[in-house]
């Protein structure tokens, strides 16, 4: 036993579920703490080198994919889409800015989320909130919202099933730089789908000539995807947590990379506590009313010997706040000895309700946000190292705008999230687009 490993148990905890049966809940963790790592140690610390660079601004981060991922949604299909748009977006990326491109998704463990209330009411019923699939069900009915620990267990199943099939892909052939074009097959045509053809042909055309010219490399036939998620459900985290056996550190297996979330990163909380003893990888979301003082202690806790690759600062200020928000947490980086990377979730500050109900953003305050972080990194002369976004591959109307103009009418016809809404796979390569005419800018 690693000392301090279990020292989050002493201190005060946000956002876990209320389970009716604790040894239930103990007799899960133990199952899951006997069950094999998702993810090896060695990938992790390639991972870290990956980051490291992009922290330097010689790469660029991307991360994408559910708010919540479901168990019903870990199809074949589903997958197989949410990774094309990733290997999508990242082509349009490196050709755009000649840049490598850190693939990862939220992916293979995105199953629990935080929640403003504990509580939902509906007319005159009042539940429990959904917490994600691997807490409770999304039904509103008494036996569905109440906390289930054999969901902990399906979690890591599902976790498992959905990482083998991302493996395949990735791994065996399906990921090929020379299938660029297979990837766009499927969706629905659309103006991105043909900018992104284009940009296929001469991708092809690239590789056929350095195929003539006897070039053969792995890069062509492999990438590199890493596995994300929150982390937050501790009965989860901490039977995933496992002692590398090469040099005795505590790593999380459940994914390569961990982020802590607005709602539970306080300073003296049982998550930074957790996370500080870990050596993933780890990412932090910083909203619009973060302050220096609590930015520089989160550097002193969670990476004190200013380890390039280890910190990832993922800022969700909202488009009207980066502006004024993010400027000052650069300039004070600057005089500091650290080299956090800095990457942009233009999602989570931007959450409206319309009048209709139905929780959406708007694709040009996406848009606005991500312009206002390179501005700000422009400014400060520090890296804009990665965007951090939710999407799917399918073809919902979740988010307002777009070149296909949603509007508020459309929402209804295809929202499919739990959670909150994700760019749809259109959308998602616009944006692409986009980021890579700044990073090229
Ligand atoms: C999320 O990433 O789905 C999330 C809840 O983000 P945040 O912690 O930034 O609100
Ligand atoms: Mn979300």
């Amino acid at each position: 036993m690693i000392a301090g490993l279990d020292y989050w148990r002493e201190l005060p905890i946000k956002q876990q579920p209320e389970w009716s049966d604790p040894e239930a809940v103990a007799a899960a963790s133990a199952e899951i703490a006997g069950l094999p790592p998702l993810v090896f140690a060695g990938e992790i610390d390639i991972l870290r080198d990956r980051l490291a660079r992009a922290a330097r601004g010689e790469s660029f981060l991307l991360q994408g994919g559910d708010c919540a991922e479901t168990f019903a949604g870990a199809t074949a299909e589903q997958i197989r889409n949410r990774v094309k748009t990733i290997l999508q977006m990242a082509v349009v990326l490196t050709y755009g800015a000649s840049m490598p491109i850190v693939k990862m998704g939220r992916m293979a463990g995105q199953f629990a989320k935080p929640r403003s209330s504990d509580f939902e009411t509906r007319g005159d019923v009042t539940l429990p909130a959904y917490r994600g699939d691997i807490v409770n069900g999304y039904d509103f009915t008494p036996e569905s919202r109440q906390a289930d620990p054999k969901r902990l267990v399906q979690g890591y199943h599902t976790a498992a099933s959905t990482l083998n099939l991302i493996r395949a892909f990735t791994q065996g052939g399906f990921a090929d730089l020379r299938q660029v074009h297979s990837w766009n097959k499927g969706f629905a045509q659309n103006p991105a789908n043909q900018r992104y053809e284009g940009l296929a042909k001469e991708i092809d055309r690239a590789v056929r000539f350095m195929e003539a010219a006897g070039a053969d490399f792995d890069e062509l036939k492999r990438v590199e995807f890493y596995t994300s998620h929150e982390g937050l459900l501790m009965d989860y985290e901490r039977p995933m947590t496992r002692i590398d056996s090469r040099n005795g550190t505590p790593v999380n297996t459940s994914a390569h990379f961990l982020w802590v979330g607005e709602r539970t990163r306080d300073l003296d909380g049982a998550h930074i506590d957790y996370f500080s003893r870990i050596r993933n990888p780890i990412g932090i979301k910083l909203g619009p009313t973060t302050d220096v003082a609590t930015m520089e202690r989160l550097i002193d806790k969670l990476d004190p010997e200013r380890e390039p690759g280890r910190l990832t600062f993922i800022t969700r200020m909202g488009a009207g706040r980066i502006r004024d928000a993010l400027p000052p947490l650069l300039e004070a980086i600057r005089k500091m000895e650290a080299t956090p990377l800095w990457v942009t979730d233009p999602m989570h500050g931007n959450g409206i309700t319309t009048p209709t109900g139905y929780k959406t953003r708007r694709f040009d305050d996406v848009v606005d946000e991500v312009r206002g972080f390179f501005e700000a990194h422009r400014a400060a002369g520090t890296h804009p190292g990665g965007i951090h976004v939710e999407l799917t591959g399918d073809d919902v109307t979740e988010c307002l705008g777009g070149s296909e103009m949603i509007d508020e009418a459309t929402l209804a016809t295809k929202y499919e999230s739990l959670c909150d809404p994700r760019l749809n796979h259109m959308q998602s390569l616009e944006l692409a687009f986009l980021v890579a005419e700044e990073l090229s800018a």
